[in-house]
């Protein structure tokens, strides 16, 4: 054991943090221990879908807790087969397994894909996966992702995943093998920066897929469970996937992650999966509460209206300081800032109290709770103003 000078010292360095430590969070704010209060439109990564701490979520924890932690996965409890049955009957999906986080879910989403070529496709076993994607940090979905970064590390890669360009269906076609069993994307890249696959090219992909009896995939961790202003973004293109993986959202704030298949692609058999607390009663009591709010078709409604509020309130930011396009849907949205100020804008408005996020240099994503308040958007949007009419956009070029 070292003697840690300092309570930071005793975590893993693994990212740069700013020094406050969070101890309280209620809907939109967030307040750190020298009750310095923050308007959060990052709400843990997107996770917190009804806000911070949500009164439906913490008393269905609290309540569960009394009742049973967790019999063992070897064993059917309540909530877990209330929130499968509760997904399937929104979804285009027949069964579901629960993970603890979106990278788990999408590791079994791979497995699945590949047990599937095994049984069905002659062994085939590589997934066209994007440029640009990110599908979680194990070793198998940092391989599957696109991202520039997790190209030197690691290595050797997990082997079998093909990149493909999003909204360029053929650079997917040109892909496509004896050995090829699944097409595997996020409907809207998130951590690239908010970069929509269209509905056309969703359309094509389906229709690719089925004919070559490929499998697709979508990783729906960051536009599931209402984000999008639909239960599901596939929703927004008409098609039906064969899977889809779920996380952040589902939980409420919570570790809780789905995936689902259809019946004909759930070709697990016994022994190829599961996990110790994979759908356990505590975490699935909370996806229950989610779900209950966010699945009313009036609360997916106001998702819808309240994102077209900050995607116009962002386009007159962007026009007033000639920044560049909104992109994105529902509550999911970036600015496009042309110049590389998105950490240094992050950095003032964390001083001055709002949290947002810069997921590449040149944008900023907002990913606020889904029941946000025009008057919260207001409040992000005066800061955000202040800032760049304090500095000038130029100007805070690091
Ligand atoms: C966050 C995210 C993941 C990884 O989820 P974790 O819970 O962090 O493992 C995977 N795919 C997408 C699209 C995500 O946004």
């Amino acid at each position: 054991m070292t003697d840690a000078t300092h309570p930071y010292d005793a975590l893993m360095d693994i990212t740069a943090r700013p020094k406050a430590v969070f101890v309280r969070g209620a809907g939109s704010y967030l307040w750190d221990d020298s009750r310095k209060r923050y308007l959060d439109f990052v709400q843990g990564w997107a996770v917190n879908c009804l806000g911070h701490s949500p009164p439906a979520v913490a008393d269905a924890l609290a309540a569960q807790a009394k009742r049973l932690l967790t019999p063992s996965p070897a064993f059917y409890n309540g909530p877990s087969l209330a929130l499968a049955q509760a997904l399937v009957a929104q979804s285009a999906f027949d069964r579901v397994f629960f993970a603890n986080s979106g990278a788990e879910a999408n590791e079994g989403a791979i497995k699945l894909a590949r047990k599937y070529g095994s049984l069905h496709k002659g062994g085939a076993f590589e997934i066209i996966t994007f440029t640009g994607g990110f599908h979680g940090r194990t070793l198998a979905t940092m391989s599957a992702s696109g991202k520039k970064a997790f190209e030197p590390l690691f290595e050797p890669k997990v082997a079998g995943f093909k990149k493909a360009r999003l909204n360029d269906t053929a650079s997917v076609e040109s892909l496509i093998s004896a050995n090829t069993v699944a097409v595997m994307l996020e409907p809207i890249q998130g951590e690239a920066g908010v970069w929509p696959a269209t509905d056309k090219f969703l359309g094509e992909l389906r229709a690719l897929t089925k004919a070559h009896g490929l499998l697709l995939i979508l990783d729906e961790i960051q536009t599931g469970m209402g984000r999008t202003g639909k239960l599901f973004h596939y929703e927004h293109a008409g098609i039906a996937p064969d899977i889809m993986t779920l996380g952040k959202g589902i939980g409420g704030g919570v570790p809780l992650a789905a995936l689902l298949a259809t019946e004909q692609a759930s070709c697990f058999e016994h022994g190829d999966q599961g996990g110790t607390f994979n759908g356990n009663p505590l975490m699935c009591a909370a996806g229950l509460a989610v779900l209950e709010q966010v699945g009313k078709p009036d609360f997916l409604k106001a998702v819808t209206d309240t994102g077209l509020v900050l995607e116009s309130e962002l386009q007159r930011l962007s026009a007033r300081h000639g920044l560049g396009e909104v992109r994105g849907r529902g509550l999911l949205l970036a600015l496009d800032l042309k110049l590389p100020i998105g950490p240094a804008i992050v950095a003032q408005a964390f001083e001055a109290g709002v949290l947002v996020n810069s997921p590449q240099p040149d944008a900023l994503r907002f990913m606020p709770a889904l029941n946000v308040t025009r008057q919260e958007i207001s409040e992000m949007i005066d800061c955000l103003d202040a800032i760049l009419t304090r500095a000038g956009a130029a100007r805070l070029v690091a």
